[in-house]
């Protein structure tokens, strides 16, 4: 009780030293702080209902982590899964989220996003944006992932906030979170903008969308140790401020532990295209032994956790000239890891993985054990592996040359998890209480996907929860 009464003092004060040496005062019915797919999604939706928006970006450009993404987003029952004969539904939708959760994840939550994702789909595509694809993506049985191109996404969604009036600030960085004294209310924000303090008062509530913490070494190691020096590549302002503002106030956390590599980075360099997955496609991976030590169906996240135990971290996806053809007509990101020179090719096996550093006799024995497998029992029995991916399609041999290996580690694409919210994206304090006047959505939040991640739920969790926040504060 005490420790409550010194922080709510502590935030007064700070405000009223900000009033006291002259700190700027602009006022908003509602202030977003961060301009990615979350912020930017809450401001067009807010904007549109005729609220007053500000947003706050700290980065000299929009976009975060959205803009640096693989564009796919994860919808059911859309006009273009029936142009391409796909059968989807909620229900499906609704099942595999939680299998793919672990059922871990809050299912209000999952419900929240089940309800607006067939209308979020429509309005994107209403304000403009493309969806250019489908694909499967990581945790889904079928194809539901669409696919649209970042910056576009970005751009359309600015555009649109700013022709509804909304005002966009880049270069502006919240710091803190004011809190009324007398209501608990939380009113404000104190942001940095050109090295001076400036408060932006809230007359109907605050949006936290400030996306992940992948950038900030001390907060990962304090949740999950072994990913505190782990690979990142993310938006650059991913260092959990929003976690950080929502947490000083008693906000709960939800799936701290879970957070994951995504397994299939090269690892050397920070080219977010340099990622493929042609183990969905039937290739195998192996250590630097030339042993297989997963079943490589399962989700890429899962696969991260074991890759990074491997020795050095570094591990190859290796494959044969048929699965190459294969995933160059299933994949996205063939061209541009051969363009750059990051997949080795060789006649042999042996050849393979002397050039590449892998025990010759390790890797031929594992391809033969693996090929032996599949054609004598339709699947692997080492580890099971029924399918090339959640379980789905039929396993290749891998026996026509020339041979290929694709060095592959795992990184750190994205936290998935704090801030707890509820169905309405309120963020929800330790004690279970709606935190009156604040409201989180995207990244910065926790809860929705549990112990794991179905590709495109995060982009699509950003723009679904970022609209349904708006909806809620411009409600009356
Ligand atoms: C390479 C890569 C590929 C991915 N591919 C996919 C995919 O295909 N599908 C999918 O679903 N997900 C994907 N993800 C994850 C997904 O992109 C993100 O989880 C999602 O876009 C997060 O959106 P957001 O708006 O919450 O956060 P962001 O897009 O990161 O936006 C947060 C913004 O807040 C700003 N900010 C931070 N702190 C402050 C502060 N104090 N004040 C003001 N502004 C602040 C940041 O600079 C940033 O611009 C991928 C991620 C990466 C990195």
């Amino acid at each position: 009780m005490l420790k409550k009464v010194t922080w709510i003092w502590t935030i007064v004060l700070v405000l009223m030293a900000s009033v006291l040496v002259g700190a700027e005062s602009r006022e908003y019915d509602i202030v977003i702080v961060g301009g990615g797919g979350a912020g930017l999604s809450a401001a067009v939706e807010a904007s549109s209902a005729g609220a007053s928006v500000v947003v706050l970006e700290k980065m000299p450009y929009l976009g975060g982590s959205s803009l640096l993404c693989g564009g796919g987003l994860a919808f059911a029952g859309t006009d273009m899964q029936a142009e391409e004969g796909v059968e989807d539904s909620n229900e499906d939708l609704f099942n595999e989220l939680m299998e793919v959760g672990g059922y871990q994840n809050d299912p209000a939550l999952v419900q929240a996003y089940i309800a607006h994702q067939l209308d979020t789909y429509y309005w994107l595509k209403d304000l403009g944006v493309i969806y250019n694809f489908l694909e499967t993506g990581g945790g889904m049985k079928i194809r539901r992932m669409h696919r649209v191109k970042p910056a576009q996404l970005i751009d359309t969604l600015a555009k649109a906030a700013k022709a509804n009036g909304a005002t966009i600030l880049t270069n502006v960085a919240g710091k803190r979170l004011v809190r009324d004294s007398a209501t608990n209310r939380v009113t404000a924000v104190i942001a940095e903008e050109d090295g001076k303090e400036v408060v932006f008062t809230a007359r109907k509530g605050v949006i936290l969308a400030t996306g992940g913490f992948s950038l900030n070494p001390e907060l990962l190691g304090k949740f999950v140790p072994a990913m505190a020096n782990a690979k990142a590549t993310v938006g650059p302002g991913s260092h959990g401020d929003g976690l950080l503002m929502g947490w000083a106030l008693g906000a709960d956390l939800k799936d701290m532990p879970y957070i994951k590599a995504t397994y299939g980075q090269y690892p050397e360099g920070n080219n977010p295209n340099a990622r493929e997955m042609v183990y969905y496609a039937g290739a195998i991976i192996v250590n630097k032994a030339g042993e297989r030590f997963v079943d490589e169906s399962i989700n890429y996240k899962a696969i991260g956790d074991v890759a990074l135990l491997q020795d050095d971290g570094v591990t190859y996806q290796i494959y044969d000239e048929k699965i190459r053809q294969y995933a160059h007509e299933t994949r996205t990101r063939m061209g541009i890891l051969e363009g750059e020179g990051m997949v080795c090719e060789a006649d042999t096996l042996e050849e393979l993985a002397a050039k590449v550093g892998i025990s010759p006799s390790g890797l031929v024995a594992t391809v033969e054990e693996y090929n032996k497998s599949i054609k004598q029992n339709g699947y692997d029995t080492k580890f099971n592996r029924t399918g090339l991916a959640a379980g789905v399609g039929d396993l290749l041999t891998i026996d026509e040359p020339p041979y290929y290996a694709f060095p592959s580690t795992g990184v750190i694409l994205g936290t998935y998890c704090g801030l707890a919210i509820n169905d309405k994206a309120q963020v929800i304090d330790v004690f279970g209480e709606p935190i009156d006047g604040l409201y989180a959505a995207g990244e910065v939040t926790g809860g929705f996907h549990g112990s794991g991640y179905m590709s495109g739920t995060a982009l699509g969790k950003a723009v679904i929860f970022g609209r349904i926040a708006a909806k809620e504060l411009t409600k009356n």
